[in-house]
């Protein structure tokens, strides 16, 4: 067997081969990054070995059926099985194990540390998106790659890092990208097709998006999305946070977010960016969390929209004299 340089990486391969049921779960209302990263890493352990039963889990969304199918479970099954965590840091957003008596949590993630505890446990907040960390461990364990399961993950670290622009991107996000193009034969035009098509809906919100946002003098960009809007343009409640990115490197605006109404779960949802300040502690104050310049949210009452904003306002302002005063 090929020797494995990384002890984090021996680790999670020796826990891999020692189960022989395994599931994998990621967080609610996925996007790509957790999608691609449960759905390649599945793969990669089944062609490995094809007698282990492993399933990922988790609501499926039409919209990434591309990258795959998710599995249905009886949770009695999987009793005592290894339970591997990707893409999510705090247990109450794991998506779908509610009644899974798993024996080990093994996790892999690229958020700040919250309260899951992995039996193994790999945390990276200097990696650009899970997949680049899942194509890490089969790129160099003797976990196997096909040309699926090499797409997959290529769109997981496009996806979250925004096509390499997001500071998260590092030298090892392209050696990590070198290495899965030279050992498969992924097919990128194919790729992005799936990964960037949309809806002419969708492009007219956006401008409705771009037409509505408030500015402040702080460079706060907010907009209040009532769920009669999303009707309107026929998109739904996840439409927002697909879309923010595309708000980046407006000269106006260090950071911004969308509120979204859910007045099927009485909250907003919210998801916020920056190109600057430190957000994600904001974004616990309301239900929410994430990482430093791309973080989401859950606002309960409608009172506190005008104190979220005020505080993302008031952030912006001490990042612009802080960085006034660095200039003198
Ligand atoms: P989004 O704006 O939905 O793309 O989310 C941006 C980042 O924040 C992602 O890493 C999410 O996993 C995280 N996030 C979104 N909503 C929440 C929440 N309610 N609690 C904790 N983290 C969240």
């Amino acid at each position: 067997m090929v020797p494995i340089n990384n002890s984090i990486i021996r680790k999670i391969y020796r826990k891999i081969k020692e189960y022989n049921k395994i599931v994998i779960a990621r967080h609610v209302g996925p996007d790509p990054d957790a999608i691609a990263s449960e759905i390649a890493l599945r793969d990669s352990i089944k062609l490995t070995f094809p007698n282990k039963e492993c399933v990922a889990i988790g609501l499926g969304v039409s919209k990434f059926k591309y990258y795959g199918i998710l599995d249905k479970i009886e949770p009695d099954k999987f009793k005592n099985s290894l339970l591997i965590v990707l893409d999510v840091p705090n247990l109450q957003r794991v998506d779908g194990i509610d009644n899974l008596k798993y024996k080990e949590i093994l996790k892999i993630d690229h958020h700040p540390a919250e309260d899951i505890k992995g039996n193994v446990d790999w945390t990276d907040e200097t990696s650009c998106s899970t997949c680049q960390m899942v194509a890490d461990l089969i790129l160099h364990s003797p976990l196997k790659l096909d040309t699926i399961i090499a797409g997959n993950l290529y769109l997981g670290i496009v996806s979250d890092s925004d096509r390499f622009l997001l500071p998260y991107t590092t030298s090892k996000t392209f050696k990590i990208v070198e290495e899965l193009i030279n050992k498969s034969k992924i097919n990128f035009p194919t790729l992005y097709n799936y990964l960037y098509d949309r809806s002419l809906n969708e492009v007219r919100f956006q401008g409705y998006l771009a037409s509505n946002m408030e500015v402040t003098e702080n460079g706060l960009g907010y907009l209040i999305i009532p769920q009669e809007k999303l009707k309107e343009y026929n998109v739904d409640l996840a439409t927002p946070s697909n879309l923010i990115n595309n708000f980046n490197f407006i000269r106006e605006v260090l950071v911004w977010t969308f509120i979204s109404e859910d007045p099927k779960n009485k909250i907003y949802k919210v998801s916020i960016r920056s190109h600057g300040p430190i957000i994600n502690t904001i974004a616990s104050k309301y239900n929410g969390g994430g990482h430093k310049y791309a973080s989401g949210a859950k606002i309960t009452n409608k009172e506190d929209i005008n104190n979220f904003i005020k505080d993302l306002d008031n952030a912006c302002e001490e990042y612009k004299r802080a960085t006034i005063s660095n200039l003198k």
